[in-house]
């Protein structure tokens, strides 16, 4: 029996070892049969092998379907955790609406009391959360990487920020109109599920930042930061200037360099003019007060 193209869904045929199979069942075709004429006239893109029932594919049928396949991987943002999690129809919702960007360090993307005009997923970057303050000195509330979105108040229903998201690393992201996240996140139960899971590791992680101020030591809390860091780059590299730290931590500039001397007398880091290296991850793990961890704590729980 011959299949005539698109009336096999492609997922459940099998796609390996059928060259074989192939030209036994068209070698067993009644000779001048219709089933013949309609292969040699390229009619049809796979047979029947009543053997097994197997649907075995023609070689081009075959190509044509690992090159849509591999298209449709290509477009899976598998590099932010959020945006990966939804479903492929999901995704192609959301997909015309993701709009690829660099963010440069320092860029303010929104401040507070501002209506949200996109939303953002960081793929590279890092943004800092910032309350706002009328001195110099500021304090750092939240952490945005690969892990979030910057943006979240939205799935509460709130449209108006009550932080400061300033890009803290450059790199790239994501982003997506307001009004087309809004109602993506209508559609989308997976994306409601996940950005409910992000926003209560934020409320945990705030709960960990209020205790970590008051009674860690600082060169244990700026090992727990770098660590972060590093996670959410990706990389035991990266560029940090002492004043994000400071800010970071709720510190003066001096404490930071006073900590990162200390780190690097126990040689788990190098660092220089901004240049940030982690020699001895373990070790400082150990150093750290382990207050900063989030990656993938929620997911023992759920
Ligand atoms: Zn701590």
């Amino acid at each position: 029996m011959s299949v005539r193209a698109g009336s096999q869904s492609p997922e459940h045929i099998p796609l390996e070892g059928q060259d074989e199979n192939l030209s036994r069942v068209l070698q067993r075709l009644i000779k001048g049969g219709p089933e013949q004429q309609a292969v040699d006239a390229g009619e049809i893109d796979a047979i029947i092998d009543y053997s097994d029932s197997n649907v075995l594919l023609f070689p081009a049928a075959r190509q044509a379907l690992q090159s849509i396949k591999a298209k449709a991987r290509a477009h899976v943002p598998v590099a932010n955790h959020l945006l990966a999690a939804l479903t492929h129809d999901e995704y192609q919702q959301l997909a015309p609406s993701l709009e690829p960007v660099t963010l440069r360090s320092g860029t303010i993307l929104h401040e507070p009391g501002e209506p949200f005009r996109f939303v953002y997923f960081p793929v590279d970057c890092i943004v800092s959360l910032l309350p706002a303050t009328t001195g110099r000195q500021n304090l750092e509330v939240g952490l945005v990487g690969f892990d979030g979105m910057v943006g979240t108040s939205l799935a509460l229903g709130v449209k108006v920020s009550s932080l400061r998201a300033r890009v803290q690393i450059e790199g790239a992201a994501l982003r997506v109109p307001q009004a087309h996240f809004t109602r993506a996140l209508e559609r989308s139960q997976t994306l409601r599920h996940e950005l409910n899971l992000y926003i209560y590791a934020e409320l945990v992680t705030a709960r960990k930042k209020a205790v970590c101020s008051k009674f860690h030591l600082i060169e244990a809390r700026l090992a727990s930061r770098l660590l972060l860091t590093s996670a959410l780059m990706r990389s035991d590299r990266f560029f940090v200037t002492q004043e994000a730290v400071a800010a970071a931590l709720g510190v003066r500039r001096e404490s930071v360099t006073q900590a990162a001397v200390g780190l690097q007398r126990k040689h788990l880091i190098t660092y220089s003019r901004g240049r940030l290296r982690i020699l001895n991850p373990q070790g400082l793990d150990a150093a750290s007060c382990s207050c900063y961890e989030r990656l993938d704590t929620l997911s023992n729980h759920v």
